[in-house]
């Protein structure tokens, strides 16, 4: 069945998102002053997310994109994880802050979190907007978060069902009958 807008209901609303991600933006802002930082964006899922927290952060910072996957088309996890895209920016003895959408078995950033270490950077963190603990299939620390959620498969801001509905203002769940 084709993906349908009818069967969102909404979550977080855009001023909601807008207003937690400004607070989370101040906490960096004060975190990170005077560090010489690397923020990376997990991509897809986190393009709306990265744009609204980096121009929270009134800091200088470099930005770096790396792509990992553990999702088919459907809404269950593989548990494999593939690197489709490494980062082009060196974050050797620098802070390195990872930007991710949503941690749900924790397998994606559990890989990225060893990659990353491996490179040594002077310190390294999680910032994820959404996390649903209940989901956890291995342990990471997720630094800063936005919301904790229950078990729902949501899409909006970023997350997407089957490459649709990444575009949306807001954050929703999906119809689980239907997703
Ligand atoms: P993990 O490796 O923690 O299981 O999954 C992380 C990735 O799975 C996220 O970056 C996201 O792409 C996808 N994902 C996990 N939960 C959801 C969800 O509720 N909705 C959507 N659209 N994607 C999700």
């Amino acid at each position: 069945m084709e993906p349908s807008r009818d069967r969102i209901s909404p979550l977080f609303s855009e001023a909601r998102l807008q207003a937690r991600i400004k607070e989370l933006g101040a906490e960096l802002t004060r975190d990170y002053a005077g560090k010489d930082l690397v923020v990376v964006g997990l991509l897809n899922g986190v393009y709306p997310f990265f744009a609204d927290l980096t121009r929270a952060m009134e800091l200088d910072f470099d930005v770096s994109f790396m792509q990992a996957a553990s999702y088919g088309g459907g809404t269950e996890s593989t548990g494999e994880v593939i690197i489709h895209k490494d980062m082009d920016t060196s974050i050797r003895g620098r802070h390195c802050l990872v930007v991710e959408d949503i941690v749900d078995t924790g397998l994606t950033l559990n890989k990225i979190r060893h990659l990353l270490q491996d490179r040594e950077p002077a310190s390294l963190r999680i910032v994820a907007l959404l996390n649903k603990p209940k989901r956890r299939r291995v342990e990471v620390t997720v630094d800063y978060v936005g919301f904790v959620i229950e078990d729902h498969f949501v899409v909006g801001y970023g997350l997407d069902l089957s490459g649709k509905f990444r575009n949306l203002p807001f954050v929703g769940i999906y119809d689980p009958e239907h997703a």
